[in-house]
């Protein structure tokens, strides 16, 4: 007999590729100081939670402590609940109740819980390259096979020859993420009807459901007039995927919730078995004061427009030294092409001049590598001349 789980026992030894670089990043600014490490390879908001959110949470402070830090229900409190069913209907007119949100520890336990309560043994699991590399992590942990449809390299669109031949009589649920991580790109409306349709259409070729999860953590981050369109406004079978942790800056207080749509057939039943899933996980209660300070700030955000300056001096700086890169519209991301067909070579020569980025392997895509640009606008600046240097050993 194991003495452990072994498949755990694999997952907790890897370390992820981003994590690595991280921590070689540490290491490199105990060295060379750590104004001079380029370090683009973590998706941690660089921009403060907005100040309600410090001011909301010293006057809870202020308040009743036994009912701050004590339990609320496994699915969240009902008034939190109602604040965000409101908020989301206020947004999106999308006809949502209390009764259809679980409240979470942000949006990777969303998707675990969701992930859990959707697959049965035998199921697969479809996401879209370039993907969260967890994803892969959170669906084989649920019982699922993997399966990966290819991306449309040009807009990074969904490639839907790839989505064709992949989803199939045994997929239970496809996973979409809309800003993306790590492409930034936003799925266009003529994409969204597409792949509503699609799925409809193999919904009735199976005679089964097929579920979308809307993994949204980056909705609010978008810079110029483009649409998101709602999930749940365009395909009945959705749970959305959601996390405080981008649009507040809060991601270390772990909270999001799950909204399964009541347009969907079964949906007491889908709802149960979230809640089942939550409680076999011992994702119970998310965290109570961090509930009551999203209720208070619903439709707030951290200054997003500081990402879009980023986005604007990396992306025209690159682009002008010679780096191809997808424009992106959303997320805090830039997806750039790898001057050479190994993405992986490419990181390790960008790191001679510091410069950390996260090949783009482990997001099921070759050949390009991702630039995290949540960091200050100075070190944008400062690590341009890296880039030309780097880009001088390729021409
Ligand atoms: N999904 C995507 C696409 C992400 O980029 C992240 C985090 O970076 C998550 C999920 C996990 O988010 P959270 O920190 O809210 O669990």
């Amino acid at each position: 007999m194991a003495v452990v789980n072994e498949k755990m026992e694999a997952l907790g030894k890897v370390r992820s590729a981003i994590r690595d670089l991280f921590e070689y990043g540490l290491q490199r600014a105990k060295i060379v100081g750590a104004e001079n490490v380029y370090d683009y390879s973590l998706g941690n908001p660089s921009i403060p939670a907005p100040d309600c959110v410090k001011d909301t949470m010293i006057e809870l402070l202020e308040g009743d402590s036994v009912a701050l830090h004590g339990y609320t229900s496994a699915a969240g409190a009902d008034d939190v609940k109602e604040a965000v069913a409101a908020s989301i209907n206020e947004r999106f007119n999308a006809g949502v109740t209390k009764n259809d949100i679980y409240m979470t520890c942000g949006a990777a336990a969303s998707l675990t819980i969701s992930l859990n309560a959707l697959v049965c043994p035998g199921d697969e699991v479809v996401a879209v390259a370039p993907f969260f590399p967890e994803y892969r992590v959170f669906a084989q942990a649920a019982g699922a096979v993997f399966k990966v449809v290819k991306a449309d390299t040009e807009k990074f669109q969904i490639d839907f020859d790839s989505f064709e031949e992949t989803v199939g009589p045994n997929t239970k649920a496809v996973i979409i993420n809309s800003p993306n991580n790590p492409s930034g790109a936003v799925l266009s409306r003529e994409t969204i009807d597409r792949l509503c349709d699609a799925l409809r259409k193999k919904e009735a070729e199976y005679g089964h459901q097929i579920f979308l999860l809307s993994d949204e953590p980056y909705r609010e981050l978008v810079y110029d007039d483009i649409e998101v369109p709602y999930m749940i406004n365009e395909y009945d079978d959705t749970l959305v995927c959601y996390s405080y942790s981008k649009s507040l800056s809060m991601p270390g207080e772990r909270i999001g919730y799950i909204v399964v749509s009541n347009r969907m057939e079964g949906n007491t039943d889908v709802f149960a078995a979230v809640a089942g899933a939550g409680r076999a996980l011992g994702f119970v209660c998310a965290p109570s004061m961090m509930q009551k300070v999203i209720a208070k700030n619903q439709g707030k955000t951290s200054d997003i427009n500081a990402y879009r300056v980023n986005r604007d001096i990396l992306y025209n700086a690159l682009t002008g030294i010679g780096f191809e890169a997808v424009y992106p519209d959303g997320a805090f991301y830039l997806f750039v092409k790898s001057p050479e067909p190994d993405a992986k070579a490419f990181c390790e020569k960008a790191k001679k001049y510091d410069i950390l980025m996260v090949p783009s392997d482990s997001f099921g895509v070759e050949g390009y590598v991702r630039l995290a640009y949540c960091v200050s606008k100075d070190k944008i600046e400062r690590s341009i001349p890296a880039f030309e240097k780097l880009m001088a050993e390729y021409k």
